[in-house]
């Protein structure tokens, strides 16, 4: 398809030196957008930046779970480019894989300052951006399969995830007057750092533990395939699409897993 479905549109996505971020930045830019990423890892930043070798794409450091970084990152980009179209919040971390009876409060926290809190920023001060622009803008929220389901992953992710479907919803409701849209886009197991890193295993086994409970034999997910749903949400393709979780599980989240 030769149509460029963002051009000219200004993005900023988080956690995007890596994984789902990444391939959704690589998408983005060339469909037309100009990209900011907002990320920790600065090296691994400025790598996905030259290796797309693109003067629409620039790295810019942003930990999403510190008010200040987040303003600028966004201040930033509004001055730099005059606009704000699109914010993917979609940094996040697994964090320590614990249950609630064994689960360490300190792990939990830092599960809420990023995962939560930070998405709770990003939305926040993209949502006051665009207003203050009046900007008719999307703003994205990576969620998962732990948003809707009590999912075997650590006991914080799975109460944080849940919590981005509420920061989704009440946004909506509250942007949508303003012209603003607010989705989630909800994968299930891919491999990236962040998965292989939780289940100590390789990209490989990650995928084939996905392929094992996915509804959809013989289709691993790919980094790429959840990019493609954030785009669809980014693009004027979705206009009418307002507090909506996309789910990019391949079923899993329907699917009757107990007797029948
Ligand atoms: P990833 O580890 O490849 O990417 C996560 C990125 O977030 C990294 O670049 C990391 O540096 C960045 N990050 C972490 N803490 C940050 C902070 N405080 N400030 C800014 N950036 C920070 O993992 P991924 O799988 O691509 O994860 C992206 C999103 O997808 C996360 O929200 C994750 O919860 C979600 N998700 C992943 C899976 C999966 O199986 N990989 C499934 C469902 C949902």
């Amino acid at each position: 398809m030769s149509k460029l479905r963002l051009h000219g549109k200004v993005a900023i996505i988080t956690g995007a030196a890596s994984g789902i971020g990444e391939a959704t930045a690589r998408l983005f830019v060339k469909h037309g957008a100009f990209v900011v990423i907002g990320d920790i890892q600065d090296e691994l930043g400025q790598k996905v930046v030259s290796s797309i070798n693109s003067d629409k794409i620039m790295y810019k450091h942003c930990d999403i779970s510190d008010e200040n970084q987040v303003q600028e990152l966004i201040s930033d980009t509004v001055k730099k480019y005059g606009s704000l179209d699109i914010m993917y919040s979609n940094a996040g971390i697994m964090g320590s894989s614990t249950n609630v009876l064994e689960m360490d409060m300190a792990s939990f926290d830092k599960s809420i300052a990023i995962n939560l809190r930070g998405s709770v920023l990003s939305v926040k001060y993209a949502g006051r951006a665009m207003v203050e622009n009046k900007i008719r803008g999307s703003i994205i929220c990576t969620g998962s399969v732990s948003a809707t389901a009590g999912a075997n992953g650590p006991f914080g992710y799975t109460v944080c995830k849940h919590a981005i479907l509420g920061i989704v919803r009440a946004a909506a409701s509250e942007l949508g007057k303003h012209g603003i849209r607010v989705n989630c886009v909800s994968p299930s197991g891919v491999a990236t750092p962040l998965s292989c890193g939780t289940y100590n295993s390789s990209a490989s086994e990650v995928e084939m533990i996905s392929a094992a409970v996915s509804g959809l034999k013989g289709i691993n997910l790919k980094t790429e395939n959840v990019a493609e749903a954030a785009l669809f949400l980014a693009s004027d393709e979705s206009v009418y699409v307002n507090g909506h979780n996309l789910a990019v599980d391949g079923g899993v989240s329907v699917m009757n897993t107990g007797l029948a």
